[in-house]
């Protein structure tokens, strides 16, 4: 292990980072933070995906109607809406339950980002809000109606669009939702792909026609080439992962969805009934832009904890140590190499940390194997299959200790990130290694820090 820096070595909870070892931390303080001044940056990427509903239904069928589940919670959506159903998941708690040799006190829940429509994972709230953002500002450039969704069907809309481009720079699942949603609108579209982007990724984009850019280096790498592209050219978008308040913006629809999927299935969330939620997190902007929607809809109800690979806990440390982009795991001696490939960052979002670090109830890491580990378990007891990024949060609420959740009666969920897109072989090759190492999911065991 290398040497921690000197102003690091005194904290025990970076210490604790720094070994590998699991591990969760739990903040007693931020539920009295403020809201960040951002506007009504929810309300406006909630209007704008009910503009382009009707466009989604008709550009991809399989959108078109909405899903019985969906129903009872929006009867007013008539098709195009991009949301995931919300599942109690009553067989994998009992199975958690007896792994951990602890009862969980509350229900467990799953939100089922791994099928959200058309890109198949949590991406497709942020990603395509920032696409869809720029499409309508590209038509209003144009003297196009831009509140009528026909107008990006049009042929006119199109010639515009096919002389703009929209660069992203991704370890895959970004790129998929930037690619597949900019080509269908008709834009160019490059997408800087980095070394841990599954093959499949790729193929699958260059089927969209999107142009794909392969690098050697890791996630930053691939940003700085994507940004650095385009920033000399003309009628280029480039869609800032580190820094988009558009991607952003489209995440926090979330919050919305998800206070009236509770509601219809009879659940109040308040301070007797708390919502902890449990959020798997790369660079940050997915799990920040859910937090910052989830503590404007639920307030101090809700308590959100970011869950990453114990090899790339990169906003973990950036909040501990409050230098936020400033450090990446590689300062502390870790690798930032991991089998969760949409979580492989070492270095977090220069905008999540600053502006919604104070939301944050916690952090916790856990290793691969956990992560692994945790798809077998759902395959096994409700028959879903995801990819491994999605399950870093399952075993949280098994890891936080008597002193904080299991003291704490309430709703524990689990958000699944990603997994739709998955090919049937890659997915069945997930399935076994995760089965193999479901008796070792507990361990082990998470140091656990409150303070
Ligand atoms: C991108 C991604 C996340 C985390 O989102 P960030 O914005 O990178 O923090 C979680 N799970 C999956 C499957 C992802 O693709």
């Amino acid at each position: 292990m290398t040497a921690l820096p000197d102003d690091l070595s005194t904290d025990e909870i970076i210490r604790s980072l720094a070994s590998g070892r699991p591990t969760t931390w739990l903040r007693s303080t931020p539920t009295e933070a403020a809201l960040p001044d951002l506007g009504a940056v929810m309300d406006s990427a909630a209007a704008r995906f009910d503009c382009f509903a009707p466009w989604f239904a008709t550009t991809f069928p399989e959108t078109s109607t909405v899903p019985a589940e969906l129903a009872e919670a929006f009867p007013e959506a008539g098709g195009g809406m991009i949301e995931s159903t919300l599942m109690p998941a009553p067989a994998a708690q009992r199975r958690l339950d007896d792994l951990f040799g602890s009862d969980l006190v509350g229900r467990l829940w799953l939100k089922r980002d791994d099928s959200l429509p058309v890109s198949g994972s949590i991406k497709a709230r942020g990603g395509f809000h920032e696409v869809l953002e720029f499409a309508e500002a590209v038509a209003a450039d144009h003297g196009l109606d831009v509140l009528d969704s026909a107008t990006y069907s049009s042929v006119q809309f199109r010639e515009i669009a096919a002389n703009h481009r929209i660069v992203v720079g991704s370890t895959g699942n970004l790129g998929l939702s930037i690619g597949i949603l900019s080509a269908r609108l008709g834009f160019a579209v490059s997408v800087h792909m980095s070394a841990d982007a599954r093959e499949w990724k790729k193929t699958m984009l260059r089927d969209h026609g999107v142009d794909v850019i392969e690098h050697v280096g890791d996630f930053v790498e691939a940003v700085e080439a994507g940004r650095a592209s385009a920033e000399t050219a003309a009628n280029t978008h480039f869609v800032d992962d580190e820094d988009s308040v558009s991607l952003f913006a489209g995440y926090s629809v979330a919050a919305l969805r998800l206070k009236r999927q509770f509601a219809a299935v009879g659940v109040t969330i308040d301070d007797r009934n708390p919502l902890t939620v449990y959020l798997p997190c790369g660079i940050g902007g997915g799990p920040g832009g859910v937090t910052f929607g989830l503590r404007r809809v639920f307030g101090t109800a809700v308590r959100c904890i970011f869950v990453e690979p114990s090899r790339a806990p990169a906003m973990f440390l950036g909040v501990r140590t409050g230098r936020h982009s400033d450090i990446s795991v590689h300062d502390i001696g870790l690798s930032g190499a991991t089998a969760a490939d949409g979580l492989a960052v070492a270095r977090p979002s220069r905008f999540i940390g600053p502006t919604i670090g104070p939301l944050i109830s916690g952090f916790a890491a856990v290793p691969d194997e956990v992560i692994r580990a945790g798809v077998g378990v759902l395959h096994e007891t409700e028959g879903i299959d995801v990819e491994p990024s999605a399950t870093a949060g399952l075993t949280i609420p098994w890891r936080m200790g008597d002193a904080a959740a299991q003291s704490q009666t309430g709703v524990h969920l689990v958000w699944l990130t990603g997994g739709a897109m998955v090919p049937d072989d890659e997915c069945a090759a997930y399935v076994d290694e995760g089965l193999g190492l479901v008796d070792r999911i507990g361990s082990p065991a998470s140091a656990i820090f409150v303070d």
